[in-house]
């Protein structure tokens, strides 16, 4: 297995969570919100005089951007910043998020900086075209598995599968997902439960949300993250907000698709990790997410429902493992098979 035993990590994990805590403090949201004055922190960070901040001329973390940003429109506003220092600062802060998470208050601290990610795992998840190597050993590339969907309902398929060459208009870009095309605005759904950790509007994909699953949450003994692109208009729920399976997140789009050819439809990564702990990047050409020592996965991989899920594993199953049955919702709201933690995030009819 090509996987870096990331069950035997111990001293990299201790090292994950002391720097965590230190990398963690940052104490941008404080430092702002002592000055709590609206006006003052626009003017602070608003270099082209447009009165609001982009994530461009947002200097600090990333995650306090997106907190501040409860539209999800990618500016900060004075309205945002004034309900972020009437909010009672970031205890208040960190309390609601908390009661929504359902309880365990980690959601708000597992973000590190992009520095503490290994070269490899920084080079395979930017995806550069020189890159090839540390993608390959990510796990991007083709898992040779075949789905099964099922034959009494109608279920939106991948038609371009994760792993294999891009069809987007740049080269040497290999497909870090699945795409499956449905009608404009069918509802996407949670595919697990989970915790919302981004959501953005910009750069290529357009607007994205970002789940993030504890191993209770899916029974895979991994961190796994979904993330979902393309939604027509900026999905309601809220960064650090708890979801559940099946939950409605937004309507099926094609923004940030290149080309006009190409119809709506649902671009979805998969991504796990050993631990909670991930870095997001935000720069001019959009944002990115990437887990502490994470590998990519197939949709396939995730919807086998066990471990293990990495592409050189898949890769080396028997033929006959590697059909794989996609469990899913109903129109109904009944879940198929029933005690599915993971389902196909259209719903079938
Ligand atoms: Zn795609």
């Amino acid at each position: 297995m090509r996987i870096r035993n990331i069950f035997s990590l111990s001293s990299q994990l201790v090292a994950a969570v002391l720097f965590g805590s230190v990398l963690t403090g940052v104490p941008s949201g404080q430092a702002l919100a002592q000055g709590k004055d609206p006006e003052m922190a626009i003017k602070k960070f608003d270099r082209n005089g447009d009165g609001k901040v982009s994530r461009k001329e947002w200097k600090r973390d990333p995650a306090t951007f997106e907190e501040i940003d409860t539209d999800g429109d990618g500016f900060l506003t004075v309205e945002e910043f004034k309900a972020r220092f009437s909010s009672g600062e970031k205890s208040a802060k960190k309390e609601s998020r908390r009661k929504k998470s359902g309880g365990d208050g980690k959601d708000g601290g597992n973000i590190i900086s992009k520095d503490d990610l290994a070269p490899v795992t920084f080079k395979g998840f930017k995806r550069k075209p020189d890159s090839r190597a540390q993608q390959i050993e990510l796990g991007l590339l083709e898992t040779n598995l075949i789905p099964v969907y099922p034959d009494d309902v109608y279920c939106p398929k991948i038609d371009h599968i994760f792993g294999e060459p891009w069809r987007g208009p740049v080269p040497n870009r290999w497909h870090s997902g699945g795409d499956i095309p449905s009608s404009w605005d069918d509802p996407i759904h949670a595919m697990a439960d989970g915790v919302v950790i981004a959501k953005f509007d910009s750069g290529f994909r357009g607007i994205q949300v970002i789940l993030q699953h504890a191993p209770e949450d899916t029974g895979l003994d991994v961190w796994v993250y979904t993330l979902y692109s393309h939604f027509r208009t900026m999905p309601e729920v809220a960064i650090g907000q708890r979801v559940r399976m099946g939950e409605y997140l937004g309507p099926n789009g094609k923004t940030g698709v290149p080309g006009k050819k190409r119809e709506p439809h649902l671009h979805l990564t998969i991504m796990f990790a050993a631990t909670p702990k991930y870095a997001l990047l935000v720069n001019e050409k959009g944002s990115l997410m990437i887990p502490l020592d994470g590998y990519f996965a197939g949709p396939l991989a995730l919807m086998r429902r066990k471990m293990p899920i990495d592409t050189h594993s898949m890769r080396a199953l028997r033929e006959q493992e590697r059909r794989v049955i996609i469990a899913y919702k109903k129109e109904s709201g009944a879940i198929v098979p029933p005690d599915a933690k993971i389902i196909w995030p259209f719903t079938c009819r």
